[in-house]
């Protein structure tokens, strides 16, 4: 703390603010010049196909490696990067680095990509997806753009007409964090979506909650009468993962199988024999 207050001049001011609001000003400051400096990296998490245990693409998730703190997760900054104006570039670099990255990996693995309402918002997105799949010479069919429930809330004309783009390029469509918004069924047949991510906390809830193992249930044959892919997200525990599975989910990410990892060991992770932790075949 007290590196930051010198560095950002707020120690004059200590007595009239939080805490909180410090270290957020602090980040803030040093957010601004992250791109700059080179800070951001992204890290890859596995995505697995349930029923065979092979690895099938690999969700990117942004890092700030900050000088003084160390990794910084995006539940941090990007709540700041939006409401500075740094998200659209900061979302930029990413989607281009992520694109870049996967080119080079074997042409089966799906890349997924978060991409916040604020980006739809301020950025032209059907741009920005076809400018970094000509420049990383990717094919559309191998990326998969996720969006959350709050984007569609908005009930914004020019969101369902960038969708409605990126579907027409061949990019798949995928609702994240599914349940956690105030979930309205009808998003699921007015949106062009091609999966839902279940939340994790629906997965975590259903070990000791009798109703959320009945939510993850309904979500799962909800999903599949629509014919839509279904991912189990926040995979822990092998009870979790023979749940999913008996449920009929479809893929599976979480720490339990693959934390998200440089594109390195991802790669290297790519040579390896296909372990599959139902059967335990190798
Ligand atoms: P998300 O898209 O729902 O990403 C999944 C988050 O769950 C990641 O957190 C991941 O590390 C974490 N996770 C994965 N498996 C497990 C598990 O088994 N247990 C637990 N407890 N957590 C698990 P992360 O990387 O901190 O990202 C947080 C959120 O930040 C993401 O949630 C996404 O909404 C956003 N985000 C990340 N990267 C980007 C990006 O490049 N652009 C945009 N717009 N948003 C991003
Ligand atoms: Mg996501
Ligand atoms: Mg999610
Ligand atoms: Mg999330």
């Amino acid at each position: 703390r007290t590196k930051l207050e010198g560095r950002n001049g707020f120690h004059f001011f200590e007595k009239d603010m939080d805490g909180q609001t410090l270290v957020k000003r602090g980040l803030e400051n040093d957010l601004r010049g992250a791109q700059k400096r080179d800070e951001f990296e992204i890290h890859y998490q596995p995505q697995f196909d349930i029923a065979t245990g092979a690895l099938v693409g690999a969700e990117a998730l942004l890092r700030w490696k900050h000088p003084d703190h160390g990794y910084i997760s995006p539940a941090e900054f990007i709540p700041i990067a939006e409401t500075t104006g740094l998200m659209v570039s900061i979302g930029r670099w990413a989607f281009h680095k992520a694109c870049h990255d996967f080119a080079t990996l074997p042409p089966n693995l799906g890349l997924a990509i978060n991409l916040s309402p604020v980006q739809f918002r301020r950025d032209d997105i059907p741009a920005l997806v076809s400018g970094a799949l000509a420049a990383s010479g990717l094919p559309s069919h191998r990326l998969e753009i996720e969006i959350t429930e709050s984007l569609l809330m908005e009930r914004d004309a020019g969101t369902l007409d960038a969708l409605n783009s990126l579907k027409a390029m061949g990019v798949d469509i995928a609702l994240d964090d599914f349940g956690t918004g105030y979930s309205s069924l009808s998003y699921l047949h007015s949106f062009p979506f091609d999966k839902i991510k279940i939340d994790r906390s629906f997965v975590k809830e259903a070990d000791t909650n009798n109703d959320c193992a009945a939510i993850l249930q309904a979500m799962a044959a909800l999903a599949t009468a629509l014919k839509l892919t279904t991912v189990a997200e926040g995979i822990e525990t092998e009870q979790q993962l023979a749940r999913v599975k008996a449920l009929g989910y479809h893929r599976a990410q979480g720490f339990l199988l693959a934390r998200p990892q440089p594109i390195d060991a991802l790669a290297a992770l790519t040579q390896a024999r296909p372990f599959n932790r139902l059967t335990g075949v190798r």
